[in-house]
């Protein structure tokens, strides 16, 4: 193996690997649209003859006038047919490699998306939303115009390159030797520039996502930027990355500027040097000595020249397209690549499933934070029908056990059991599907409240009606003008705190499940709401396999067992009283709720 300055493994000439592979595999993702590239290559072809074979007749114009008029009429109407089919051909070739680019970039979008959100959680907990939002926005857009629309220029301006040199060799091959003289100069200034261009591109991008990713995060919490007044503090974050982006910005500003002024002087030297030529040459072929060029033939020539520099200088501004779709397609392959360490589908699938949980000696380490393990030798049965309460304090792991019930998580060791099956075997999106969660904070999606109870599943509208009155919830959502069609804003902002909880408990009821894991409000309710949501639930955990996570004492003194989890252990098990008769870490929780007043010495 070979390697690079920058440490990149290279192949025998050089390049980085990773690059070669990655055109490849462009090239492949574009295969579906083959027929339309072929189709859009042919267009190609005839228009790219046509701009290398016109600039000969311009010229034969221009000598055609110095001959007869019939002459002139007749290679003047030929000019325009070449032109006329030149651009006929060139309106398919564009429209068919845009097309393709559309028809790649839609089916790359939609391949990325369900591909992200097959990830397992633990990627969402170290992965920014914002980082690939950009991916799925910006950097399929940079590769739907290198794999089509890029490639069809870079042929044409070859093509008429190559076409056009061949002419002017024909037309004159001193005259082109002067010209070739002065080609690499512009090439290589070209080609440096490129190469700075994709440095300065690629920390621009990273300065622009910083800065939008930040911007995300402050916008969609925008409550709490409010709460804690930071609207000063965060446009001043937000100032400092849109500043750290201007500053290369302005660096490729001045770049650029300097570029075109560079490349553009050489241009403009190139072409009078081969007027100047040129002229000569027609000068010596009037005077005597036979050269064969013409006013016409010079013509011609010139708008070679042009047509040379013009394909040269815009080759160059493809070649920083084309490394910008390699830093694209590097940051989307990484991710098409990513495989989910909790895979998402696959197992078995059963005819019922009973609610009956098992840990046993599980340990579990977050990967977002590896240094700290979280759960240590937790193990614990629940029986279907029973009605757990997992309680202690906060921070102790509750809310992780039931993450891993749900599978979002993989223990590092111990095995977890549902219904009589590893929680391994089963198929997650089907198991999922038998387990209802309703958080102290249910997250609604911006539609209405109809879909959101619904959520992806056909339901009828009277099985909805049904579940939203056994939820305490159909009476709110009567009240209002629209009903079940009503929008709760992004993420149920219009809605209340004890509002939102009865229709997650009507999204949970509708999934009739097997086991229902509740995380029970700590937040204070006003009183009626606070009524309302705790006869829903007490309604849905009925008859049902329940583990709560539970605040509050009278849902533990209904418990049929007790789990108090402290730092990751299990530090008792039992009922309600018989903890109480243990004089440990319970019944000092009891007792600190009894002196903050939240519950009423009574219950005891
Ligand atoms: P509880 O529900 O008992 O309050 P949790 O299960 O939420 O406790 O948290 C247990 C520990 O795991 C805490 O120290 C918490 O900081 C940590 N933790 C929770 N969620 C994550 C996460 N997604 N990534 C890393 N650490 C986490």
């Amino acid at each position: 193996h070979r390697y690079n300055d920058a440490g990149e493994e290279i192949d025998k000439d050089g390049k980085p690997i990773k690059e070669a592979v990655n055109l490849k595999r462009l090239a492949k993702l574009a295969k579906p649209e083959a027929g339309i590239l072929v189709a859009g290559c042919f267009c190609l072809i005839v228009s790219s003859g046509s701009s290398i074979v016109a600039p000969l007749f311009f010229g034969a114009v221009v000598d055609a006038a110095q001959r007869s008029m019939s002459d002139l009429t007749r290679t003047a109407i030929i000019m325009l047919l070449i032109y006329i089919v030149g651009s006929i051909f060139s309106m398919f070739r564009n429209g068919l490699f845009t097309l393709a680019g559309q028809r790649l970039v839609a089916r790359l979008r939609t391949e990325l998306f369900s591909h992200i959100v097959q990830q397992e959680i633990a990627f969402f907990d170290t992965t920014r939303t914002g980082e690939l939002c950009n991916r799925l926005a910006s950097d399929t857009q940079v590769l739907q115009n290198a794999t089509t629309v890029n490639i069809s220029m870079l042929v044409r301006y070859i093509l008429q390159m190559i076409g056009s040199l061949a002419l002017m060799f024909y037309l004159n091959a001193a005259l082109t030797g002067v010209l070739l003289a002065v080609v690499p100069l512009v090439s290589i200034t070209a080609v440096q520039y490129g190469k700075f261009v994709k440095r300065m591109q690629q920390q621009f991008q990273d300065r622009l996502a910083d800065a939008g990713t930040m911007a995300e995060e402050s916008i969609s919490s925008i409550r709490t930027v409010r709460s804690f007044s930071g609207e000063n503090k965060v446009s001043k974050t937000y100032a400092e990355h849109v500043d750290k982006s201007y500053q290369i910005g302005r660096k490729l500003a001045i770049a650029g500027g300097l570029f075109e002024g560079i490349v553009g002087s050489m241009t403009a030297g190139a072409i009078t040097l081969v007027l100047w030529y040129g002229g000569k040459l027609v000068y010596d072929n009037t005077h005597g000595h036979h050269s064969g060029i013409t006013p016409g033939v010079l013509t011609s020539f010139l708008l070679y020249t042009l047509q040379v520099a013009m394909a040269f200088a815009l080759m160059s501004a493809l070649y920083g397209d084309f490394m910008k779709a390699v830093g694209a397609s590097v940051r989307i392959f990484d991710l098409l690549d990513r495989k989910a360490t909790v895979p998402n589908d696959g197992g078995e699938i059963m005819t019922r499933l009973s609610g009956r949980v098992e840990f046993k000696d599980i340990f579990f380490t977050y990967p977002s934070r590896p240094e700290t393990q979280v759960l240590k030798g937790i193990s614990f049965t629940v029986n279907p029908g029973e009605m757990v309460a997992l309680v202690g304090p906060s921070g102790g792991g509750k809310s992780t056990i039931v993450n891993l019930i749900e599978r979002f998580y993989d223990p590092d060791s111990g095995t977890i059991t549902l219904g009589d099956r590893p929680l391994t075997e089963l198929d997650p999106q089907w198991f999922r599907q038998k387990v209802s969660m309703v958080s102290q904070e249910p997250t609604l999606f911006a539609s209405s409240i109809k879909d959101n109870i619904a959520y992806g599943q056909d339901a009828s509208i009277e099985k909805i009606e049904a579940v939203s009155k056994e939820a305490n919830a159909h009476e709110f959502i009567s009240t209002f003008e629209e009903g079940y069609e009503t929008l709760v804003g992004e993420r149920g902002v219009r809605l209340s705190g004890g509002q939102k909880q009865r229709v997650a408990i009507a999204q949970a009821l509708k999934m009739d499940p097997a086991l229902l894991l509740l995380d029970e409000a700590t937040s204070a309710l006003d009183a009626e709401s606070e009524h309302l949501v705790q006869e829903a639930i007490d309604r849905a955990m009925k008859g049902r396999t329940v583990i709560v996570i539970a605040h509050r004492l009278s849902t533990v003194r209904n418990a049929s067992k007790v789990i108090v989890i402290d730092k990751g252990v299990i530090a008792e098990i039992g009922t309600h009283d018989e903890l109480l008769a243990n004089d440990g870490v319970y019944k000092k929780l009891v007792l600190r709720q009894l002196n903050a007043g939240a519950v009423n010495a009574a219950d005891l």
